[in-house]
């Protein structure tokens, strides 16, 4: 019997045993073509020589030195990089263990920002429905997955939440992208101005919506809009790219196409790319200063922060995504990607929405498609896919659509910078064949 209970109730998971490129092996052998990084981390595959060599380097030479003694050459060097290629302005980079300690430590740095401002009354932050940041109690309070969120409601920190920017569901008939966008603005704003500017400490968004809506670009002129309105009322704009960010969108920071730099971004997945567990909350300097003039330190910390072993191996992922011109390959797979489901899947009369950006594409199903009008949750759609798709030999990411009924369930494609072309024919054939054998089972059920 597993001792392990990452699942309840406990699922016969295949064993997995071994990785080549993008493919996961399991004990007995077969094959899985990750097409979607695990939960969009993977990004140069299971067998990176490069990484993994850098990773042992490290182990050799010291595995972990913590950051109350000491910096290290790795960590020292990954903050360089990592600085020098974000947005002008994000100067400052704290690392973490994963993704909900990066969201975390930037909640903390903002509201330590204002306090050492001396407005102490900014206490809430506004966040968007349908979205996810984390599961840790802050993280997941100014996420809006409700299956995830509410049955610790009564333990989350007070977060208000607007719409998500969602053209597929939310763009009204006639309404232009930049009118859609510049009505969420304006909600925002009304938002601010209802709860008094000088109580919100920021505002908080995926810049390309992963989890719990399967990538979701803005529309054009939405980020910078948003961006308006903060610096209108004085708070932060936290941006979320723990699943979108380092390289996956086809720039290393999403929101580099978004024509805005935010005050803080934060990272994870693709940083280590899961060959070690690190993510990094990346300040702008304006509130780094503001932090250091104060009392001249964050008030934050864990006992990885920093690890040596994990930012060597972030290190060499990193390098090996400039050095393999990797982002220009995300731009052109990506491309090719988004053809081949458009060919397969735009006439498909279950899937509502293909949309992404880079190698980050999302398909959502509907019931009826005239309607958008999503499947019943109780089906469990995307999770028969997830299964199918796995039987095939393909992974690919579910999420099961929003109990508000907002959304329909989707699956999220992620694949490995690292793919080959003929591996975009296998993800959309194998991901075909899941998709229709789930739906004749749905009706199947639906006619016993
Ligand atoms: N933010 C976003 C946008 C995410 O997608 C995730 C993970 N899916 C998290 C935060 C949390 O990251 P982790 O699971 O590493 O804690």
């Amino acid at each position: 019997m597993s001792h392990v209970f990452h699942r309840m109730p406990r699922q016969a998971y295949p064993v997995a045993v071994g990785g080549e490129g993008a493919y996961v092996l399991d004990a007995d052998g077969k094959r899985y073509l990750d097409a979607s990084g695990g939960a969009a981390v993977s990004c140069l595959g299971h067998s990176h020589a490069g990484v993994i060599a850098a990773i042992k380097a490290q182990l050799d030479a010291l595995p972990f030195a913590h950051t109350s003694f000491f910096t290290t050459p790795a960590a020292e060097a990954l903050a360089d990089l990592l600085a020098e290629s974000a947005p002008p302005g994000l100067d400052h980079v704290y690392f973490v263990s994963g993704g909900s300690e990066a969201i975390e430590a930037a909640l903390k740095l903002a509201r330590q920002y204002f306090v050492e401002r001396g407005e102490p009354q900014r206490r809430r932050f506004i966040a968007r429905r349908q979205s996810y940041h984390g599961n840790t109690l802050g993280a997941l309070a100014v996420g809006g997955n409700l299956g995830r969120r509410t049955l610790f409601e009564p333990l989350l920190i007070d977060v208000e939440h607007v719409s998500p920017c969602y053209a597929y569901r939310d763009q009204q008939a006639g309404e232009t992208a930049q009118a859609y966008g510049e009505r969420l603005a304006r909600e925002l704003d009304a938002t601010i101005e209802r709860l008094g500017a000088e109580t919100v400490i920021g505002f908080v968004a995926e810049t390309v919506s992963g989890a719990t809506l399967g990538a979701v670009p803005a529309v054009p002129g939405y980020f910078q809009r948003l961006r308006e309105v903060c610096d209108r009322h004085g708070i932060l704009l936290i941006l979320d790219e723990v699943m979108c960010g380092m390289g996956r969108t086809g720039t290393l920071f999403a929101c580099e196409q978004e024509g805005m730099v935010p005050d803080i971004v934060t990272v994870a997945k693709g940083l280590g790319a899961g060959y070690q567990p690190i993510g990094a909350m990346i300040a702008s300097s304006k509130v780094y200063e503001a932090i250091l003039a104060g009392s001249g330190f964050f008030h934050h910390g864990h006992t990885y922060v920093g690890h040596a072993a994990a930012c060597a191996g972030a290190l060499a992922v990193q390098r090996a995504i400039a050095e393999e011109n990797l982002l220009a390959r995300v731009r052109e797979l990506g491309a090719g990607l988004a053809s081949r489901l458009r060919q397969v899947f735009q006439h498909h009369e279950h899937v509502g929405d293909i949309r992404g950006r880079g190698l980050f594409w999302g398909l959502e199903f509907v019931a009826d498609k005239a309607a958008k009008l999503p499947f019943d949750p109780a089906l469990r759609l995307h999770a028969r896919i997830k299964a199918n798709a796995m039987h095939e030999g393909l992974m690919c990411y579910p999420s099961g659509g929003t109990l508000d009924g907002r959304a329909g369930d989707h699956v999220l494609l992620a694949p490995p910078y690292i793919l080959e072309e003929p591996q975009l024919d296998e993800i959309v054939e194998k991901l075909g064949r899941a998709v229709d054998r789930s739906i004749a089972e749905i009706r199947g059920a639906a006619a016993a």
